[in-house]
């Protein structure tokens, strides 16, 4: 059993996906407020490192779990962050069932919890339901176009079906169910070995590797660095009234995968070659967040420049890739 839970002045909060990139920082930001923290995650994609130093804290419970079972948890819940699904893409397709059943069968046991506790819920939505966008930058009132039978459906559609569960339930006045729609978020504790472009480049650039280009590398992303995510996710989990409807989160700062390249052999003393690949199927040409509503309504804007992010996130590989990072790598 936790210490300090509703005898003190902090909540009682449950992470399900703690233990992956995004949610150990949320785990971190929630104690150092003084929350108390009940961790789930089945570490398919997460890591134990990453909450290793909280173990001992009074106030942090691990439960391994997978989400798509039922959960069933003692202490009486004040928030839920559901964090937990794989995000990189060569990750999620990894096991695409399991990739949708955790979306949908995850987020509704998930949904049922808060129920029992009568708990806030946050969604970790992403810029993935608005798929390869015919609009541009992307309002939330944008509906998508998303392909419901390609390799990345498992994840999009998924989250998008997620999203209907909490609205649903919202409507219902069942669950205090607020949504994120998260753009792609960079920093320590990516997995060096997970897919995606950021913790690719740096790896590559550290090791001496090419660093590979999908595609033209003409194609754009906005990268949002960790703390200012994880300040809107607070914002809008602790936000009253209930926005009621999606929220994008992310940094308006649009970069070509060529720019964002080039930055970071900057960075990097090491000389590296660029390497094109083929662009996966499917692969989105262009994304930026509108940002209105997370600024009208939480008044959030991200603080951190993708030069600055990028550096602090460069140190942190280079002092982990002796260790962790460089094994798996390799
Ligand atoms: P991550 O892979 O590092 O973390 C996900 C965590 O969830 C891992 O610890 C993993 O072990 C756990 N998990 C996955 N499936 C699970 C299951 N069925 N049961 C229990 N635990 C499970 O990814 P992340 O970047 O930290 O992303 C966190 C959340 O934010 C995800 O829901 C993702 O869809 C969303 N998101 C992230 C980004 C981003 O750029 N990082 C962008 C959009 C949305
Ligand atoms: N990408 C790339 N090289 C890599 C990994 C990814 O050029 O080593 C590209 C990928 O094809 C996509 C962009 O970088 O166009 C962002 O990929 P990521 O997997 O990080 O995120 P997502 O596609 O989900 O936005």
């Amino acid at each position: 059993m936790l210490q300090g839970n509703r005898r003190g002045k902090g909540k009682t909060v449950l992470v399900a996906g703690g233990a992956g990139f995004v949610g150990s920082h949320v785990c971190d930001a929630l104690l150092a407020r003084g929350d108390s923290v009940i961790c789930v995650d089945s570490y398919i994609t997460g890591s134990r490192d990453n909450v290793r130093p909280l173990t001992n804290h009074p106030r942090f419970r691990l439960v391994e779990q997978d989400v798509c079972e039922v959960l069933d948890i003692g202490e009486p819940l004040d928030q839920i962050y559901n964090l937990a699904c794989a995000a990189s893409p060569p990750q999620y397709q990894a096991d695409p069932v399991h990739t949708m059943m955790t979306c949908v069968a995850g987020t509704g046991n998930l949904l049922a919890l808060a129920e029992r506790h009568a708990a806030s819920f946050l969604q970790a939505s992403t810029s993935e339901v608005y798929g390869d966008p015919a609009e541009h930058p992307q309002r939330e009132d944008y509906r998508g176009n998303v392909s419901c039978t390609g390799p990345r459906a498992c994840y999009d559609e998924g989250k998008r079906a997620a999203e209907a569960l909490c609205f649903d339930m919202l409507r219902a006045r069942r669950v205090d169910a607020r949504v994120a729609r998260i753009f792609n978020t960079y920093g320590p504790r990516m997995q060096a070995n997970d897919g995606r472009i950021v913790s690719n480049l740096i790896v590559q650039a550290l090791s001496g590797k090419p660093l590979t280009i999908y595609g033209s590398g003409m194609q754009t992303r906005s990268f949002c660095y960790i703390s200012d995510l994880v300040g809107g996710l607070m914002a809008l989990m602790d936000v009253t009234p209930n926005p009621g409807m999606p929220v994008n989160l992310g940094n308006p700062g649009e970069f070509t995968i060529n720019e964002l390249a080039q930055m970071i052999r900057s960075m990097v003393p090491r000389q590296t070659v660029i390497v094109y690949r083929p662009l996966p199927k499917d692969d989105p040409q262009r994304r930026r967040p509108d940002i209105s509503r997370a600024t009208d309504l939480l008044d959030w804007r991200p603080t951190v420049p993708l030069a600055e992010g990028l550096g602090y996130t460069v140190e942190w590989f280079a002092n982990s890739l002796g260790g962790r990072a460089r094994r798996a790598a390799a």
